[in-house]
């Protein structure tokens, strides 16, 4: 289920698309450990036909699951695309492939979608990482420690 547009519907007036792409037909899987697409994109485009190309703007919106690149928490984040536009020529050597007069639109959403994923996702900007857990796993260490030589202690105690 791909997201084709039919030139036929184009000939007299725009068309407005709406709906969803799931996630696997945008084949999004091939990503950076840290960032998942959580769930289907979201679509609303207009679709013109212009003289000798397709012109396509609107909106796409998708979830993703992200661990924060600083401190490995997971968390979700909606990257949207607001006013996304794709210029389609018709004609020429960059023409599109039409097949039975339908255009697919799936590749165009998913090089962009690609393109804006964060590169590092923190799950807030000022994250300050792992330091903060190190520490504390460090105090309860030596709070184990603490305990162990209280016991030597007790045990002292009872020999005495
Ligand atoms: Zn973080």
């Amino acid at each position: 289920m791909s997201l084709l547009v039919n030139l036929c519907h184009l000939l007299e007036r725009e068309l407005v698309l709406r709906g969803e792409l799931p996630s696997d037909e945008l084949d999004l899987e091939t990503l950076d450990d840290l960032i998942q697409v959580d769930g289907p994109v979201r679509y609303e485009l207009e679709v013109q036909k212009l003289d000798q190309s397709l012109l396509i703007c609107g909106d796409l919106r998708v979830k993703l699951a992200c661990q924060c690149a600083r401190c490995l928490k997971s968390f979700q984040r909606m990257l949207e695309l607001p006013g996304w536009t794709c210029h389609l020529p018709l004609a020429g050597e960059e023409r599109v492939i039409v097949a039975n007069d339908c255009v697919d639109l799936t590749p165009y959403i998913r090089e962009d979608i690609l393109l804006e994923l964060p590169q590092h996702p923190l799950c807030k900007p000022e994250c300050r990482g792992l330091q903060q857990k190190l520490t504390s796993t460090k105090k309860q260490n030596s709070g184990r420690r603490a305990t162990g030589s209280s016991h030597w202690a007790e045990l002292d105690k009872l020999k005495l």
